[in-house]
């Protein structure tokens, strides 16, 4: 496995990378829920790259961008087993140089639901997977259900900006009690810990309305609120059911839809979504 963080040695590396290329996207500190990315795209293609760079710019000035958890040591030995080829680990002054003005935004789906509780998010996402695969000109890139509308932002500005390449979206890993794997969970305490399955328990609640019949998205929407309110430690930030497609919120569910929200626990914020239909 080769570990490399200029964009020269980047290339060299890349450019000795025979066959099909799979690049694995992320933040580091790595759990079972990237690893079964990184799973994935070794049995799909003969080479995988994982990139990891917690990326400033996708980052609030009031969000955790100094305290996100890092350990590149732990997440190369996670990697290593797994048969990975290169690991690439750029610094924020290689993506984003002293000047930096160039930014890449998807208009209509980055408004909503996230996009809407963090301005400007989105507009960091587009820009620094662009350069991902700008750099690294993968054949399949690799994301996790589990940041719906990433996926969503993403697929549009790869078919918008016509990169080469397939966006392959992989399922929701979760912990045993439900809770989708994050690297933002070992922010949570003993009590916030138990008390995050809630998001779980809510999203089935209203997914088990669906599959009774329940159309009417208030109604689905309605009964996450109820669920969350019974868990005294949770402050919910929005609950969602919207159209799966434009990620706008529905009356009537007629087709796929994405049900969706995200919880504080004290200071921690945790987002989960499940896909119906
Ligand atoms: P991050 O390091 O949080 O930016 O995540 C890197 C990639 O892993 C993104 O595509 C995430 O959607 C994906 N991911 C994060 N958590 C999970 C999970 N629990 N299951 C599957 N994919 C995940």
């Amino acid at each position: 496995m080769e570990i490399v963080s200029s964009l020269l040695d980047l290339r060299t590396a890349r450019l000795s990378l025979d066959g099909t290329v799979g690049l694995v996207p992320t933040m580091g500190y790595l759990h079972e829920g990237h690893l079964s990315l990184v799973e994935r795209a070794k049995a799909e293609n003969r080479r995988v790259l994982v990139s990891i760079f917690v990326n400033p710019s996708q980052f609030g000035p009031s969000e955790d961008l100094s305290k996100y958890p890092r350990d590149l040591e732990r997440d190369l030995s996670l990697l290593r087993p797994l048969g990975v080829d290169l690991v690439w680990t750029p610094t924020a002054e290689i993506m984003y140089p002293p000047g930096y003005q160039t930014w890449v935004e998807v208009e209509a789906l980055s408004k909503g639901l996230e996009g809407a509780m963090r301005p400007g998010h989105f507009r960091g996402v587009g820009t620094v997977v662009a350069k991902l695969f700008n750099a690294t000109q993968p054949d399949k890139a690799y994301f996790g259900q589990k940041d719906a509308q990433q996926v969503a932002v993403i697929r549009r500005m790869a078919t918008d900006l016509n990169f080469p390449l397939e966006v392959i979206v992989c399922p929701t890993h979760r912990e045993a009690d439900g809770l989708a794997m994050s690297s933002r969970n070992v922010y949570l305490n003993v009590d916030e810990r138990r008390a995050a399955v809630v998001l779980f328990r809510a999203l089935s609640a209203a997914k088990e309305l669906h599959e009774a019949g329940e159309r009417d998205a208030e109604r689905l929407r309605a009964r996450m609120k109820e669920t969350l309110a019974g868990e005294p430690l949770a402050q919910a930030q929005y609950v969602s059911c919207a159209d799966y497609d434009s990620l706008e919120e529905l009356d009537t569910v007629t087709g796929k839809a994405l049900l969706s929200l995200a919880v504080y626990f004290g200071k921690t914020r945790l987002i989960d979504n499940f896909v119906l239909g």
